[in-house]
């Protein structure tokens, strides 16, 4: 029989969860995760996966996937440590340390746990990590695992940055001071002021550590928000996945040689988890050459993103601070937004909607991810349900 007192505090979280629209609902898709997805039989537009550039459902990433698998199998059977590392991982690293403009790189299996692997590796309790109050969960339970002061500052605030790295050194008190970012905001589409953040950063020597995991395959013909504001010799820690403009799954940390050798005898996941298998190293290697061979795919990006935030301002929407293809409808009352996303999806649009803890309480929205996969004739479509179901609920 299971616990009395686990089972009160499963049945009274979940109640409390659904009262007050904070419990997520899964729905499978029933074939791949393109610009059209099969939901209960229903074709809907999609407006919610970070495929953003639609190789996730490439021929060319497929065909990767499957001669790799042909040769070396389904999968790498042991760590990256024993005997989990084939050629195929270090050819992947290689062209994610090219990708990317630095010395080396190291792929785990996934950006989150890249994220925990890769900041607990290089910090501990005597140190202490600025970080942006936005910051995806993965830093911050990264932040967590190393027992490092944790200092957050004002959303891309750099005043209060700086004022905190300089309390910081002036304390005396700490080993080394990082300070972390996301490269894009995830959640509001909104670019960090690396610049700004590097000057700080030389000026009171931090450790730079960016999360790239929405701007990688997006800004700086693709190799990302450190690139767009040419900083890749000068930034730490350029962290980035492999699960969203990339298509596929798995995250990377590039950087100089040292910081690679250091983080491949110290990560845990890299000594302790077995490592990606050969499809998805394959099919990883194969989008990486279709990003360096042309733009094209990230241009398409850029003209959907553009096209649909326009189209949702112009119905009177609130899109935030977004920069980038990333647009959010900014909704706030998290219920109105369960119901919103509701309506949306059974009018042929799946966009999902966005709630606490994701985002801060009363900010919740629906995040709208346009890809380089989507027609216009798909973002039409979508536009004519934002105004039917807006207007049915006078959110517009
Ligand atoms: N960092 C950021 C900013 C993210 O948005 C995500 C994914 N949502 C991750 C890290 C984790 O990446 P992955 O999905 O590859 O584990």
């Amino acid at each position: 029989m299971s616990s009395k007192t686990l089972m009160t505090f499963l049945q009274n979280g979940i109640s409390e969860l659904k009262r007050n629209g904070l419990y997520n609902e899964i729905d499978p898709l029933e074939g791949p995760n393109g610009p059209i997805i099969m939901i209960r039989g229903v074709k809907r537009i999609n407006l919610s996966s970070n495929n953003y550039l639609g190789l996730a459902t490439d021929d060319r990433l497929i065909a990767a996937a499957v001669k790799a698998t042909e040769k070396y199998g389904a999968g790498s059977g042991a760590v990256r440590t024993i005997n989990g590392t084939f050629d195929l991982h270090v050819r992947l690293e290689e062209k994610l340390a090219e990708f990317k403009h630095t010395e080396a790189a190291i792929a785990y299996q996934s950006g989150f746990n890249c994220n925990m692997a890769a900041i607990s590796a290089v910090m501990d309790q005597h140190d202490a990590i600025l970080s942006d109050e936005l910051n995806h969960a993965s830093i911050i339970d990264g932040c967590r695992l190393s027992r490092a002061k944790i200092i957050r500052y004002r959303h891309s605030d750099i005043e209060d940055l700086r004022a905190k790295a300089e309390e910081a050194t002036r304390s005396g008190g700490y080993g080394k001071i990082m300070v972390i970012t996301d490269g894009v905001f995830s959640m509001d589409g909104d670019i960090a002021k690396l610049p700004e953040i590097q000057e700080i950063a030389e000026i009171f020597d931090l450790i730079t550590y960016v999360d790239d995991a929405h701007g990688s395959g997006v800004l700086g013909d693709g190799a990302g928000t450190v690139k767009h504001f040419g900083l890749s010799d000068r930034i730490d820690f350029q962290m980035g996945t492999l699960s969203k403009a990339i298509g596929v799954a798995g995250g990377y940390v590039a950087g100089r040689r040292d910081l690679i050798d250091w983080l491949k005898v110290r990560s845990r996941p890299f000594l302790f988890s077995t490592s990606l298998p050969p499809a998805a190293i394959g099919a990883c290697i194969e989008a990486i050459g279709i990003l360096k061979r042309s733009t094209e795919l990230q241009d398409r990006l850029w003209a959907n993103g553009d096209y649909l935030k326009q189209g949702l301002i112009k119905l009177g929407y609130n899109v935030g601070a977004s920069e980038t293809p990333i647009t959010p409808c900014i909704i706030g009352d998290e219920v109105l937004t369960q119901m919103f996303s509701k309506r949306l999806m059974e009018e042929g649009v799946y966009a999902k909607a966005i709630v606490f803890p994701t985002v801060p309480k009363g900010t919740g929205r629906i995040r709208n991810m346009p890809t380089a996969a989507h027609t216009t004739d798909m973002l039409n479509e979508a536009l004519a349900a934002y105004e039917r179901v807006g207007c049915e609920m006078s959110l517009i």
